[in-house]
């Protein structure tokens, strides 16, 4: 037998449900801040992601399925949605239409990750984007975005909020954890030893053992940022405060892609385990123009759906019902066609309808209609086909009432009326 891929996930009929309440509130919400959503390749040139996620990080260094097509080109694919959607509003000149540009999308993700409870090689994110708006106004509303779609499902995972800085104060602060890095190279993980002269950052989210012990007392961001970054970092909790917003400064935050600068945020609940991060966001400012086009501000975020899914099933969130409203029984090859075009007249009229399509007994159907969880069922035979008449019989309360079968509208009212 063939099974699926290490690190792949089958969203059997029992749970998406529930993925799917979950992906229409992330919509709903992020369209009420003004957001549309876009879709984009799921894979792209490599390249893209060398360029944008950063050669130094976890992800590309370790982490990306590379592939060559038949011309032999380079693809990669998609390990998250921020490169491919900057790649589309570039590629599309959506920057000359309305700004700031608010962008939403649910996409699939792939990385070769070690798989463990709340980390898939293939997993979902949604995420948004908003170009052409570099203030801290549009940080807290980003913030806002992701904390309602929370509130809309019923949680309230922490917030946790952080400035890296910009170029600048960035190269001071790598400066100074260069330095208490070296001191204690002999401790860090080989990788870590190598980042240290390429980007010092990157230790810091390390999940080695010794090399988090290490970074419990390295120097912090905090410490060094520049006037304007302080100004934009202290002007976004101000806004946050004024929504009652609670959140903690973690100057350990730095995010695992290379792109980000001024904010950074994460959404965290650790009652689903060691992978408890729900939603990672921030500011890429020179995202944009680091792929060639002109010099647009951007600020977005990610979340896992998987994660998500896991902290509603945890809550025992019910998945919401979805069962017929209809079963149609025969008894014989004519009233079998009769109610094959019943099923499709309430069909059409919006109701979920079945008919036997196995030639099952009436009794087989029977256990059939009330496996299936149908509402109601009529069984038709030569009386009924005669008559035009049918009990309608509801499987909830076992009460019946009589219906005219060839009043379609008639029976959807009086389906509806006892739902
Ligand atoms: P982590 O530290 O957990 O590896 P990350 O920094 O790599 O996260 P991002 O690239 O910011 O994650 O992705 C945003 C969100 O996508 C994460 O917060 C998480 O909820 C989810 N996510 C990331 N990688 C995976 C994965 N392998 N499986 C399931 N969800 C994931
Ligand atoms: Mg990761």
């Amino acid at each position: 037998m063939i099974q699926k891929p290490r690190g792949t996930l089958d969203l059997l009929p029992e749970s998406t449900p529930l993925w799917r309440k979950v992906e229409q509130a992330c919509f709903a919400v992020s369209r009420r801040f003004g957001y549309e959503e876009i879709r984009v390749p799921t894979f792209e040139r490599s390249e893209l992601y060398h360029r944008s996620v950063g050669e130094g990080t976890d992800v590309v260094q370790k982490e990306t399925y590379d592939f060559s097509d038949k011309d032999g080109r380079a693809m990669t694919l998609r390990p998250e949605g921020t490169a491919g959607v900057s790649r589309a509003v570039i590629e599309n000149s959506l920057y000359a239409g309305v700004m700031p540009l608010k962008l939403s999308y649910l996409l699939s993700c792939f990385r070769y990750e070690l798989p463990q409870a709340g980390r898939s090689r293939e997993f979902y994110q949604f995420g948004v984007e908003c170009f052409g708006a570099a203030r801290s106004a549009c940080d807290a509303e980003v913030i806002l975005l992701a904390d309602g779609i929370f509130k809309e499902l019923g949680l309230s995972p922490r917030l946790e909020i952080n400035s890296i800085g910009c170029p600048e104060c960035r190269a001071r602060y790598l400066e100074a954890l260069k330095e208490y890095f070296s001191a204690c190279r002999d401790q860090l993980c080989e990788t870590c030893r190598g980042r240290l002269e390429k980007n010092a950052l990157r230790i810091l989210d390390c999940k080695n053992e010794s090399c988090k012990a290490i970074s419990k007392d390295a120097p912090l961001i905090t410490d060094y940022l520049c006037a304007d970054c302080k100004t934009q970092f202290d002007e976004v909790k101000e806004l946050l405060d004024a929504q009652n917003l609670v959140y903690t400064v973690n100057p350990r935050i730095v995010r695992g892609l290379d792109y980000y600068r001024g904010l950074v945020f994460e959404f965290i609940d650790e009652s689903i385990g060691a992978q408890s991060t729900l939603c990672g966001g921030g500011r890429y400012d020179g995202l944009i123009r680091s792929l060639d086009g002109p010099d647009l501000p951007g600020i977005g975020f990610a979340m896992g759906l998987t994660r998500i899914i896991l902290c509603l099933e945890q809550k025992g969130e019910p998945v919401p019902a979805q069962k017929p409203d209809l079963y149609l029984a025969s008894t014989d090859p004519e009233s079998a066609k009769a109610a094959f075009t019943l099923a499709q007249a309430l069909r059409e009229r919006g109701l979920c309808a079945t008919s036997d399509l196995v030639g099952r007994s009436v009794k087989s159907q029977m256990k059939y209609a009330d496996k299936s969880g149908a509402g109601y069922v009529i069984v038709l035979g030569d009386e009924e086909l005669q008559t035009k008449r049918a009990r309608l019989r509801s499987l909830r309360d076992g009460t019946e009432q009589v219906v005219d079968i060839e009043d379609p509208d008639a029976l959807k009212k009086r389906i509806q009326e006892g739902n």
